[in-house]
This record gives C-alpha cells, structure tokens and sequence, in this order.
C-alpha cells in the first residue's frame, strides 16, 4: 500500500510530524517542523538538531545526518547555517 493509500481517508493536508527520542525522559514524541531547529555547521560533528522535549522539558540536542538533514530541511524545519562559504 503506497503512503498515499494509507492517508486516503484522513485530513487532505497532514502536517508534517517528526518522531524523536528523548535521551532526558526516554519518551518518544512528535514534533512538529516549527518545534524543531537544524543547525548546519562545517562538519558533520557541528550539524546537529534540537528540539525542546514536550514531555519533561529538556533542552534536546543531537547529531544530524545527511539523511537527516534532508529530510528536516525537506519537511520546513528553520535551518542556521554557522559554516561561511568562503
Ligand atoms: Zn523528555
């Protein structure tokens, strides 16, 4: 069954959600794309995203992927970039 099929019968426009662990309280919660920050940095050590986790409040901080971060810049999460071009 394509995505498509599955979300046939819900609301035509679904926000986009993400699913994030919390180290903090274990919890598993979903955020939405303003809940989230991306920040980009010249390595892969200095790209991270974080999220304020809504169930017990921690400040939540970790690594972001190429995957990741594709898929957060894809889905409307605000991006900072700290690397210049130069
Ligand atoms: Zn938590």
């Amino acid at each position: 069954m394509s995505v498509a099929a599955a979300f046939a019968g819900m609301r035509s426009v679904a926000p986009v959600v993400f699913r994030a662990g919390c180290p903090d309280c274990r919890g598993r919660c979903e955020l939405a794309a303003s809940a989230l920050r991306l920040v980009i940095g010249a390595s892969s050590r200095t790209t991270f995203y974080s999220f304020t986790c809504p169930d017990c409040g921690a400040a939540v901080r970790k690594p972001a992927g190429e995957r990741i971060v594709e898929l957060l810049t894809g889905g409307g999460v605000s991006t900072l970039r700290l690397h210049s071009t130069l």
